[in-house]
């Protein structure tokens, strides 16, 4: 064990958060993505009051007993209000007939653009695979000249509904890990070391670094590199297969406290045979880290592959 210097620069981590999952449209959106395909706006239609809602809706207003019906609805509308963006122009566009404002961009010269100005669809020319969705069939509007006011009429022949759409919400953001946590993880990438931090108080160094002693409430200040031999204080034998597992049973799930530490790391036992775990280990078992042969390491504890038991009863050989 030994004291390391000054560490101060903060150390960043890129993360992604990502949830995918599947997004289940049900008939009126679903047949509103699946007609885009054919370059037709659908809406619905409140068959007792005439009011077309673009797009459409199951349940407009979230009543059940209201008879509705599909509609085509035109091409073309006027730009309730729009707002500039470092992506482009947002509108909120009323297409002719329509009672509800579409949300969607407005594509070409938008220099001069103006509320109440007439625009047109713009369709995307390729194929709906290129898309990230199918929404984007629809490519945005664009102004037009042509001053015709288009009419609502019956949807006819609607294409099946796409009753399913695979989805992501994806969250990127930069965690912090500060100086303890930031130094720790470089040393294990680069230098395939094990940091600590002591605490002036109590003399108790703790892994991973931290900047505070838990037991004293008092910064700890130093940076200490520790062993990477320990021993045992608890171990499970996993043999249950779960989601977001590492590593595939069976395998051993330990509480390592590493030699002149005071706190107890978590880490896997390997390199013998596992199936004999529960007979060849034990509380107080000496263990050492076993380090991947990459370089430089991820910067995580999984840079040390497991920890092997030392000195094995031969028949753990
Ligand atoms: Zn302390």
């Amino acid at each position: 064990m030994g004291l390391l210097v000054d560490y101060d620069e903060p150390q960043m981590m890129a993360a992604t958060l990502t949830m995918p999952y599947t997004l289940t449209t049900g008939p009126a959106a679903g047949t509103f993505l699946a007609e885009l395909a054919n370059n037709r706006i659908v809406g619905t239609r409140i068959v007792s009051t005439g009011r077309v809602i673009v797009p459409p809706e199951d349940y407009p207003g979230g009543m059940s007993d209201v008879e509705t019906e599909f509609v085509e609805v035109p091409q073309t509308g006027a730009v309730t209000t729009f707002t500039r963006t470092v992506n482009g122009v947002v509108a909120l566009i009323r297409l002719d007939g329509a009672d509800t404002d579409l949300l969607h961009r407005v594509v070409g010269d938008t220099a001069g653009l103006a509320a109440g100005d007439r625009v047109a669809a713009s369709w995307h020319t390729g194929s709906v695979d290129e898309l990230a969705s199918p929404f984007l069939q629809l490519a945005g509007f664009a102004a037009t000249a042509d001053g015709t006011t288009g009419e609502v009429t019956p949807l006819s022949g609607p294409a099946e509904a796409i009753a399913e759409l695979p989805y992501s919400m994806k969250l990127d953001y930069e965690h912090s890990y500060g100086p303890y946590y930031g130094r720790m993880f470089d040393e294990l990438a680069s230098a395939r070391r094990i940091v600590g931090s002591k605490c002036p108080k109590c003399l108790n160094v703790l892994v991973p670094a931290r900047g505070n002693c838990d037991a004293c409430f008092v910064p700890t200040g130093q940076l200490m590199d520790v062993a990477d031999t320990g021993t045992i204080l608890g171990f499970s034998v996993i043999h249950l297969e779960f989601l977001g597992q590492k590593r595939k049973p069976p395998y051993v799930y330990a509480e390592i406290n590493l030699d002149g530490t005071a706190t107890r790391l978590i880490h896997n036992v390997g390199g013998f045979d596992i199936t004999k775990a529960e007979e060849l280990l034990d509380i107080g078992s000496r263990v050492r880290a076993v380090w991947k042969d990459v370089s430089p390491g991820s910067g995580t504890l999984d840079d040390i592959e497991y920890f092997e038991p030392i000195d094995l009863p031969s028949s753990g050989a």
